[in-house]
């Protein structure tokens, strides 16, 4: 049976009542070819398409920028907001599979899913993003680092809705950016970089789609610390790349129909310098 809640209070209240025999319902863009191949059944689907609120694009009082899950990826893309304070999450949301994806597919819908060859969750660990659930009883946020844990597995209990995703005012100079690369509609290997003249961490270098849920190249980070927060990119990365190179080389990749583990890891290496230089030129 079909439900078609205007209200998030409304959504919230059904999924309470009708327990794991329902589903919520964005672009379908997932769900319903998971649900017309028999792998996912449901009594009662929650279509959430109508609750405006969240669809929301603002900043908060704390200066974050709140992008509401039922946001697409085409809207992001050409939100003024997101392109002034986030280019280079536009840009990567500009660039999600293909344009019928990016129109129908939500944000809240790529993370919930959590089918690990996406693009915004790498970026939005590099982002310090944090992710807001609600269920009937409150809301609580799960840093965005913390939401996947596993190959279509998330943080996210049963009854909680993905209600927006907060991403933290960035500093005076901070440069983001995020390179993917693969032979299928989804990336094979993505990297995210947020480089930060006068944070206190001067890089935030994350990996997706290696495996299941994004990794964070610590080793990077820590060495980028001690580099001077104007070095040029030629200097970043004579220091970073045979760190960076031997931390890939570490990722617990397989063999798929991505590619070799191996190629995997040379692809971390190569995004990274491309993200870099891209945050650096
Ligand atoms: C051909 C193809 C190519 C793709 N290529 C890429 C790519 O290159 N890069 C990339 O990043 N992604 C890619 N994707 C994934 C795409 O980003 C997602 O399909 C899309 O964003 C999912 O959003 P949706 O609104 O359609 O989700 P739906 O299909 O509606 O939902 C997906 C899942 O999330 C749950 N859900 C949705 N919204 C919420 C919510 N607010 N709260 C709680 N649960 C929720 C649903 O119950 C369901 O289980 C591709 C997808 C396809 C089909």
């Amino acid at each position: 049976m079909l439900h078609r809640p205007t209200s998030l209070r409304e959504a919230l209240a059904l999924k309470a009542e009708l327990g794991e025999a329902a589903t919520f319902h964005a672009g379908g863009t997932e769900l319903l070819v998971a649900l017309k191949a028999h792998v996912l059944q449901y009594d009662h689907v929650i279509d959430i398409k109508q609750v405006q609120e969240l669809r929301e694009i603002r900043l908060l009082d704390d200066g974050a920028l709140r992008i509401g899950s039922l946001s697409t990826h085409h809207v992001i893309a050409h939100d003024p907001l997101v392109q002034r304070l986030l280019p280079g999450y536009a840009d990567l949301s500009d660039h999600v599979a293909n344009i019928r994806v990016r129109v129908a597919g939500t944000l809240g819908g790529v993370l919930c899913f959590a089918e690990p060859h996406a693009d915004a969750p790498t970026m939005l660990c590099a982002l310090d993003a944090r992710i807001v659930l609600a269920n009937t009883t409150g809301q609580r946020n799960v840093p965005s680092r913390e939401f996947h844990v596993g190959e279509f597995a998330t943080a996210r209990k049963d009854d909680e809705l993905l209600v927006s995703i907060d991403v933290p005012p960035q500093l005076p100079g901070d440069r983001s950016a995020y390179r993917p690369f693969g032979h299928t509609e989804r990336p094979a290997v993505g990297v995210a970089a947020v480089w930060s003249p006068q944070g206190s961490q001067r890089l935030r270098l994350w990996t997706g789609a290696v495996v299941a849920v994004p990794v964070a190249l610590c080793k990077a980070q820590e060495v980028a610390q001690s580099l001077p927060s104007q070095a040029p990119f030629d200097e970043v990365w004579r220091a970073l790349e045979p760190v960076i190179t031997a931390e890939a080389e570490q990722i617990d990749a397989h063999d798929d129909l991505h590619g070799s583990a191996d190629y995997k890891k040379h692809l971390v290496t190569v995004l990274a310098q491309r993200a870099l230089q891209e945050c650096l030129q």
